[in-house]
C-alpha cells in the first residue's frame, strides 16, 4: 500500500510537472501544426494520476465550457468600441442601433462604447472560478467589415474584426460556425471571419474555404495524453440555406444531415480517423427551430447515433433560443438545445413565456479515458443591457423547474443549490 501511496504521489508531481512543461499548445487539424493559442486565465489544475497495476497513469479529467448561440453582431457590434456601419436590411429595422435603442428602453441607458469584457458580465468571474480546459462557443455573427449582405435573408449579423478583443476577453479557444448566419455577409465575409479568427489565436470549426476545411476538428490538449477534439457542424433543420453547404472547391458550412444515413457514416469515418485513448470528440451541431421544447424523436435517434456509430462522446447542440432538455445516453451528454447566451433580443416582445434573456453557462466534466459524463453544472445567468448577470433565486427556481419537466421523458433531473446553480442527475441517480 505505501508503494502505491508514493507511486500516486510520483504520478501527481508528475503529471502536473509534464503539464507545466507542456503549457497548452495546441493544433487545429488540416491547418499547420504548432499553432498556439494563448492560455486561458487562470491555468487548470491537472488532477493526480491514477495507478494501474504498478504503472502510473496520466488521467485527469477532460473539462470544458459549452454555451449556445453567442451573436456578437447587430446590436451587441454597435455598443463595441469599433461597430460595424449600422446599416441592416431587415423588414422590421434599417439600423443595428435600433436594436441598442430596444434594450436601453426596456432596461435603461448603456454607456457607451462598452469595453470588450463587458458583454460577459459575472460570466467572467464564474469562468474564472470554475477554470474549464477548454472554452467552446456557437459564435452566430460573421466578423467582418464586408457589405455584400446575403439578398433576400432578412436578418444580417455582422461584427466588425477590431471588436474580436470581446472574445479574447473571455479566452474563448474555440467557435463553431456552422450555423445560419456566418454568411450573412457573403463569401468575403465568411473570408473575413475564418482570417479574424486566426489571427486572434482562436480555433473555428464547421466552416472554411473548402470543403475538407469545413470538416477539420479542432485538437485542443487539455493534460497529457488528452485531448478535446471539436467538430463543429449544421443541419438544413437549423434554417441554414441548403446552398451555404461546402463543397470540394467551394466555401461554406459543415452540412450534416440528420436524416441521411450516408452523411452520417462520412462523419463517423471522420471521427474514426482522428480519435485515439485519451480524447474526448464533441459533435457541435446547429440543428432545429428557435421556439419550442419539443426534440423529435428523429432527433434523438439522430444523437443516439452520434454516440453509436460516430463515436462522439458530448453532443453540443444549439440553435434554439432557450435551453432545451438535458439526456444522457450510455454515459454520453449531449444538449439538445443550449439557447442563446448572448444577444441583442431585449426588448423584442413575443416569445416572454420561453424566457428567452436566460442564459445557461455548461460545464462539463468527462472522464477521458471513457468518454462518459462524469459532471455537468449548470450556472444561470440573465442578459440585462447587453450584459450578463446573476440570475436571481426566481429566476434559477424557473430554470430548474423547466429542465426537470423537459428533461423527465429524457431520465435526467437537475438539483438547485443554494448558490442558484445546478447539479445534473441521470440514470438510477435520476
Ligand atoms: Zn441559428
Amino acid at each position: 500500500m505505501k508503494r502505491r501511496l508514493v507511486l500516486r504521489l510520483i504520478g501527481g508531481l508528475l503529471s502536473a510537472s509534464i503539464a507545466r512543461l507542456l503549457g497548452w499548445a495546441s493544433t487545429v487539424l488540416g491547418e499547420e501544426p504548432g499553432t498556439t493559442i494563448k492560455p486561458p486565465v487562470p491555468r487548470p489544475v491537472y488532477p493526480t494520476s491514477a495507478i494501474i497495476g504498478d504503472e502510473v497513469m496520466p488521467h485527469s479529467t477532460t473539462t470544458c465550457f459549452l454555451c449556445g448561440d453567442v451573436m456578437t453582431g447587430r446590436g451587441i457590434d454597435q455598443i463595441m468600441p469599433q461597430p460595424s456601419q449600422p446599416d441592416i436590411y431587415e423588414g422590421y429595422m434599417r439600423s443595428a442601433k435600433g436594436y441598442v435603442e430596444l434594450a436601453e428602453q426596456a432596461n435603461g441607458a448603456i454607456e457607451q462604447p462598452v469595453d470588450y469584457p463587458y458583454i460577459w458580465g459575472e460570466a467572467l468571474n464564474v469562468l474564472q472560478q470554475e477554470a474549464p480546459q477548454v472554452r467552446l462557443v456557437n459564435l452566430e455573427a460573421a466578423v467582418t467589415t464586408s457589405d455584400e449582405y446575403w439578398r433576400g435573408k432578412g436578418i444580417n449579423y455582422r461584427m466588425h474584426p477590431d471588436n474580436i478583443r470581446c472574445l479574447t476577453a473571455a479566452a474563448i479557444q474555440c467557435c463553431s460556425l456552422a450555423n445560419n448566419h456566418v454568411l450573412d455577409w457573403g463569401y468575403s465575409g465568411l473570408g473575413d471571419t475564418l482570417a479574424t479568427l486566426k489571427q486572434a489565436g482562436i480555433h473555428s470549426v464547421g466552416a472554411g474555404e473548402t470543403l475538407s476545411a469545413a470538416q477539420s476538428a479542432a485538437a485542443i490538449h487539455t493534460a497529457p495524453g488528452n485531448r478535446l477534439i471539436v467538430f463543429g457542424c449544421g443541419s438544413p433543420s437549423s434554417g441554414i440555406p441548403p446552398d451555404w453547404a461546402a463543397r470540394v472547391d467551394k466555401p461554406g458550412i459543415n452540412m450534416l444531415d440528420e436524416f441521411s444515413a450516408q452523411g452520417l457514416a462520412a462523419f463517423a469515418t471522420q471521427v474514426r480517423a482522428i480519435k485515439r485513448p485519451g480524447d474526448v470528440v464533441v459533435c457541435s451541431i446547429h440543428w432545429g427551430g428557435n421556439w419550442g421544447y419539443d426534440i423529435p424523436a428523429s432527433r434523438r435517434r439522430f444523437a443516439h447515433r452520434l454516440i453509436d456509430r460516430a463515436a462522439v462522446d458530448i453532443v453540443h447542440g444549439h440553435s434554439s433560443h432557450h435551453p432545451l432538455g438535458i439526456e444522457v445516453y450510455r454515459d454520453k451528454l449531449i444538449l439538445y438545445g443550449c439557447g442563446d447566451f448572448i444577444n441583442d433580443y431585449e426588448g423584442i416582445g413575443g416569445h416572454e413565456d420561453f424566457r428567452g434573456e436566460l442564459s445557461l453557462m455548461y460545464f462539463v466534466a468527462v472522464d477521458p479515458r471513457s468518454g462518459n459524463l462524469a459532471r455537468l453544472k449548470l450556472v444561470p445567468l440573465q442578459i440585462n443591457q447587453l450584459q450578463l448577470h446573476s440570475a436571481t433565486a426566481q429566476d434559477a427556481s424557473w430554470l430548474h423547474d423547466t429542465l426537470n419537466r423537459e428533461g423527465q421523458h429524457l431520465g435526467t433531473r437537475v438539483q438547485l443549490n443554494e448558490d442558484n446553480t445546478m447539479l445534473l442527475h441521470w440514470g438510477s441517480a435520476a
